[in-house]
């Protein structure tokens, strides 16, 4: 099976999940989406209520602007692996609760050791406390706050064009 092949098989898996609470109240489950053999792969928190309508990562006001920046640095989305921690929407776009992070987290490792990327951008808090993952190890890992506080607040968007910044220097 080669790493398409795997990483749809596991979409699909992903797609019939009963574990993780939040798959009950949700519309679509949104496992992620871009090319399997990435170089590069930005983790997210967890889809809003685009991503739940659609079944698609990082589709709404901060995936729009998650695109915008990564045009900035010349990456398009299809080049790279976009996907969230938590693969399903949480009622009233509240975090995701520890048991429903744990429910997912085996999929996004699954999902790591199938692309294998170079680089690894972490958005957001939640995706952050990742870092010491040992997947992660030997990978360059960029953790930044998230697109949808960047958009808000100009001082955390400033953050952020200054760490996709270094990601360019690292391309
Ligand atoms: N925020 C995320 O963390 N993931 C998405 O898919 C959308 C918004």
């Amino acid at each position: 099976m080669n790493k398409k092949e795997a990483l749809a098989k596991l979409a699909k898996q992903i797609r019939k999940d009963k574990k993780c609470p939040l798959s009950k109240t949700a519309k679509n489950a949104v496992p992620g989406e871009g090319a399997a053999n990435a170089e590069i792969m930005f983790i997210g928190v967890a889809p809003g209520k685009m991503e739940d309508i659609t079944g698609r990562p990082f589709v709404g006001r901060a995936g729009k602007f998650l695109t915008k920046l990564m045009k900035q640095i010349g990456l398009k989305r299809e080049d790279v692996f976009i996907t969230s921690v938590e693969k399903f929407f949480p009622p009233d776009n509240r975090p995701p609760k520890p048991k429903e992070i744990n429910a997912c987290m085996p999929y996004l490792m699954q999902q790591l050791r199938i692309i294998n990327p170079k680089i690894v951008v972490l958005l957001g808090k939640v995706a952050e406390k990742m870092k010491s993952e040992p997947i992660l190890k030997n990978k360059k890992v960029i953790a930044t706050a998230h697109p949808s506080a960047g958009m808000r607040f100009p001082k955390i968007g400033a953050k952020i064009k200054r760490d996709f910044q270094k990601l360019k220097a690292l391309l």
